[in-house]
């Protein structure tokens, strides 16, 4: 699709607020682009927490010569066709917000090259303004790079904590896409060292290795829980056994149609499915993603789309607290050498559910 502004009409439907809060918001919302051009492989490196060097790079689909400046518009988007589509979207971008916001806080360098075109182009960028563009030597893909976050923006500069608990944030970005695209590829590096890398070869479990670790990924219990009807949601990813845990709430990583998002009933649902299993004080490791048909749910609703509106929470909520406490309760007793607990077995759906109760959900977590 080519990319086109929004008409004002579809642009007073966007959620509106601040998209680049700090230099993770950035890398968020460059990986997102790259995942949505169908990129198999992205490099990201940051320096200084991202302050003094932020860099994209991927071997996705790439922007034609003739698009480069327009990317920068506000509301230029090539992920919208009609209105319709925001009560749909499938993509993780959607209001062509990111590249002027990115534009307008940092001194920013695109390169992009379509696969079919012989040469890639290039525009740079100052305090959001062209400064600088031409053809540019490149492979397919798109490279983009941003300098100097926040340096003429003192009031946004104070917010902006240690280089080291910047980078930390980034990594954690990019650990969570990582694990919700396990086919593509994901480099990392901070400061000249490589972070993080995970293989792409489509094993969850292995990128869950490269970012947790192997005696996570040993303990990780796979989920595939099909939607029980059309229209229901369906829950993938892995529920870690309960002898590992932390003592924060991060290590359970939500997706909502692997679209990294916080919500905290969610979160207390699969904290639910632990209940008993766990020291006191102490939260489970997983990472879970909801497949909702897209119309059943509203991403347009905070301007850096960490948060979902769900039409029936409570359904979710009930579906994905029983996948995981099947999952786990499977675990319990099927022998641990078992490599896919559901080969061979009846399906999931026909097993009685050994955990009978369900627990009443907390009023105060659905508003
Ligand atoms: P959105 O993602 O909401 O469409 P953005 O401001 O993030 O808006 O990007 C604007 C447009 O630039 C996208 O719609 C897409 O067409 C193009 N674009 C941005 N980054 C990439 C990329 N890495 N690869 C290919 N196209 C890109
Ligand atoms: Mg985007």
């Amino acid at each position: 699709m080519p990319i086109r502004v929004l008409a004002p009409h579809e642009a007073a439907k966007i959620a509106a607020g601040e998209v680049i809060e700090r230099p993770a918001s950035v890398v968020k919302e460059l990986v997102e682009n790259s995942l949505d051009a169908g990129a198999t492989r992205i490099a990201v490196e940051v320096r200084e927490g991202g302050l003094a060097l932020i860099r994209v790079a991927d071997n996705g689909r790439g922007i034609e010569p003739g698009e480069l400046r327009l990317a920068f518009e506000r509301h230029a988007t090539s992920k919208v066709a009609a209105e319709e589509d925001l009560w749909r979207i499938a993509t993780l971008g959607f209001r062509g917000e990111a590249l002027p916001s990115i534009a307008a806080a940092g001194d920013v360098e695109l390169i992009s090259r379509v696969a079919g075109n012989d040469v890639g182009a290039r525009v740079r960028l100052r305090d959001g303004e062209v400064d600088e563009e031409g053809s540019g030597a490149a492979s397919p893909g798109t490279v983009f790079t941003v300098r100097r976050l926040f340096s003429s923006q003192p009031a946004r500069l104070k917010f902006v904590r240690s280089p080291g608990s910047e980078s930390t944030q980034v990594t954690s970005v990019i650990s969570h896409y990582a694990m919700a695209y396990p086919e593509v590829r994901f480099e990392l590096t901070v400061d000249g060292r490589v972070a993080l890398q995970t293989p792409g070869n489509g094993s969850l479990t292995d990128a869950v290795a490269a970012v947790y670790g192997a005696d996570v990924a040993a303990a990780a219990i796979e989920i595939d829980a099909p939607p029980e009807h059309e229209g229901a949601m369906g829950v993938r990813g892995v529920a870690v056994e309960p002898r590992l845990h932390r003592a924060s709430r991060n290590y359970v990583g939500l997706y909502v149609n692997r679209r990294w998002v916080k919500n905290r009933a969610l979160t207390f649902a699969v904290e639910e499915a632990y209940q008993g299993m766990l020291p006191v004080g102490r939260h489970p490791i997983a990472v879970l993603d909801l497949r909702i048909p897209p119309d059943e749910v509203d991403v347009n609703v905070h301007p850096t789309k960490a948060e979902v509106r769900l039409r029936d929470e409570r359904a979710v909520f009930a579906a994905l607290q029983r996948a995981v406490r099947r999952a786990l309760s499977d675990s319990a007793t099927v022998p641990p050498a078992s490599p896919s607990l559901w080969v061979g077995g009846p399906a999931p759906s026909e097993r009685p559910p050994l955990f009978m109760t369900q627990t009443p959900l907390p009023s105060t977590l659905l508003s």
